[in-house]
């Protein structure tokens, strides 16, 4: 290419010998690779990978992306005596011009020193040489698996396989950005001499990660007080309670002493709340370090195949992380997803006692100190949560005493959208409770701060849980009016209006 560029990867066009058979990325035939499997004319570009396959041909391996970093990552010295890492990247079915973007990219930002070898860890394409062409390329190394063995397992394989002091995890669709891997290897090295202890650093911009009682990864927001707290240093490592998936860097004697991944999970989904509660609980820390950018592609579904089916394996491997991890916190999963009861999950026994091995605290500790932020229901609650109609959600508005209550969209954030259904029939959010002025049809909805034994504030779920009746009166928690006015009681009917479902019902 004529790009002019300034940083490490000028370094790498010195006139080191490859080994045989190697070449330089810049000497690698991209469109040969890519050109055999293009998407054919007529053909869905999003049928084989779920995002465009066709946009993401067209773009060169190499291509600019803008330095997303706050400025004073830029001004920043990194230190170059650093454990070098070998980047482990499993794959299933990759279009090859992201699984190439991705090698080339590491390779382009990357200080050479401390990059010592990738590994691709071919989870059993369908097409072995989607693989073996790249590894003509100067360290990358290649490895392929005989029979689907899913992220889990294939990622140890590659870990176990790497010869780096650390080791850095990448998707198959990633694009790293400047100076993106100096920060997290600088980060492990000095948590390591500072408190002998470890953190598993994570490459994720985005604010901070967290989950809901479903154990669903979700974005979460910084409060007040942590953003205040990082006003003076903007830059500085996030405490996070959850990793969102395949983006870390962790020291690798670290990675085995705290046992790797769950061997006995499959494909996809869980192994990020495992290896989060695990790191946590067993003396580690999880940071997200904000000087380091990695470009990941986000698509709504999966492009492969879930033998056995993906909400089984899902719930599966849920199930292991919740039944090792979670103590009994983990009713509170199986009352917001029932149906997982009834998956089979293995047998957890090593996990288990390499838990007691380890010496790891409580769910109660890795609550009460690293995710604060997660409403923990009541003993008396007997339903919990957002209060969902559809998509729409039962909402205080910002309302107070003596306010109304209308619906919301959904938004998963707890706040104005959280309630509970206690053992005396109050329907409370704070100390506010939904109040019957009128017992009327049709009156209005108040909130009104909770009082023992008022009638006035007494609710029962019926049929099946799927209605809210007013005790006193007979009549049911309405949204007809939502729009004008707020929310009413009415007669009890089949109508959707009246349809409203907690995110947890703890009564079996
Ligand atoms: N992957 C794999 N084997 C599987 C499923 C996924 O090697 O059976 C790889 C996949 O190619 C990707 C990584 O694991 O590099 C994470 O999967 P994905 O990107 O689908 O997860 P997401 O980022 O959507 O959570
Ligand atoms: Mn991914």
């Amino acid at each position: 290419g004529r790009r002019k560029t300034h940083n490490s990867d000028d370094k790498s066009h010195g006139l080191e010998t490859l080994p045989p058979g190697k070449v330089r990325w810049q000497d690698f035939d991209q469109d040969l690779y890519v050109g055999a499997t293009v998407v054919r004319p007529g053909q869905d570009p999003y049928a084989r990978n779920k995002f465009n396959q066709v946009e993401s041909d067209k773009l060169r391996m190499d291509r600019a992306v803008p330095d997303t970093r706050h400025d004073h990552c830029r001004h920043k010295q990194w230190k170059s005596d650093l454990p070098a890492s070998s980047v482990v990247i499993t794959f299933h079915n990759e279009a090859r011009s992201a699984l190439l973007r991705t090698v080339v990219s590491v390779l382009k930002k990357s200080p050479p020193h401390l990059v010592k070898e990738i590994i691709l860890v071919d989870d059993y394409s369908d097409n072995p040489e989607d693989g073996a062409l790249l590894g003509k390329i100067e360290k990358v190394r290649v490895l392929r698996n005989d029979r689907r063995e899913g992220l889990m397992r294939s990622r140890v394989r590659g870990a176990d396989a790497a010869t780096a002091p650390v080791l850095t995890f990448l998707d198959s669709h990633c694009e790293c950005n400047d100076h993106w891997l100096e920060p997290l290897l600088e980060r492990v090295a000095e948590v390591q001499t500072r408190t002998h202890t470890h953190t598993c650093t994570v490459v994720v911009m985005t604010t901070l990660i967290g989950f809901d009682w479903n154990l669903v990864f979700k974005w979460d927001y910084m409060t007040l007080d942590q953003r205040r707290a990082r006003q003076g240093n903007p830059i500085a490592p996030i405490k996070t309670p959850m990793i969102a998936g395949g983006l870390f860097v962790m020291d690798k004697e670290y990675f085995e002493q705290l046992g790797k991944y769950d061997m006995m999970m499959d494909v996809w989904g869980g192994e990020n709340l495992e290896i989060s509660f695990r790191v946590w609980q067993c003396g580690g820390s999880l940071e997200i370090i904000p000087c380091s950018r990695v470009g990941h592609v986000f698509r709504k579904q999966h492009p492969y195949t879930f033998p056995g089916g993906s909400g089984t394996v899902f719930a599966r491997n849920t199930r292991r992380a919740a039944e090792v991890w979670m103590d009994e916190y983990k009713n509170f999963y199986y009352a917001a997803v029932p149906s997982a009861r009834n998956v089979p999950y293995g047998n957890i026994q090593s996990r288990l006692e390499m838990k007691k091995r380890l010496g790891c605290k409580p769910f109660k500790w890795y609550l009460e100190n690293v995710y604060p932020e997660l409403r923990v229901p009541d003993h008396q609650d007997i339903a919990f949560g957002a209060l969902q109609q559809g998509g729409n959600c039962l909402d205080t508005l910002g309302h107070f005493a003596d306010g109304v209550v209308g619906v919301y969209e959904c938004h998963n954030a707890g706040g104005n959208q959280e309630w509970a259904l206690t053992k005396d029939k109050s329907v409370k959010h704070m100390d506010l409770c939904l109040t019957v002025v009128d017992r009327t049809a049709g009156s209005l909805i108040k909130l009104q701060g909770c009082r023992e034994n008022d009638s006035r504030q007494k609710w029962e779920q019926i049929e099946s849980n799927s209605k809210l009746r007013h005790v006193g009166s007979n009549l049911c928690l309405d949204s007809r009016s939502a729009r004008m006015g707020g929310l009413t009681l009415e007669i009890c009917s089949l109508s959707l209006n009246q349809q409203w479902k907690f995110t947890l019902n703890l009564q079996s």
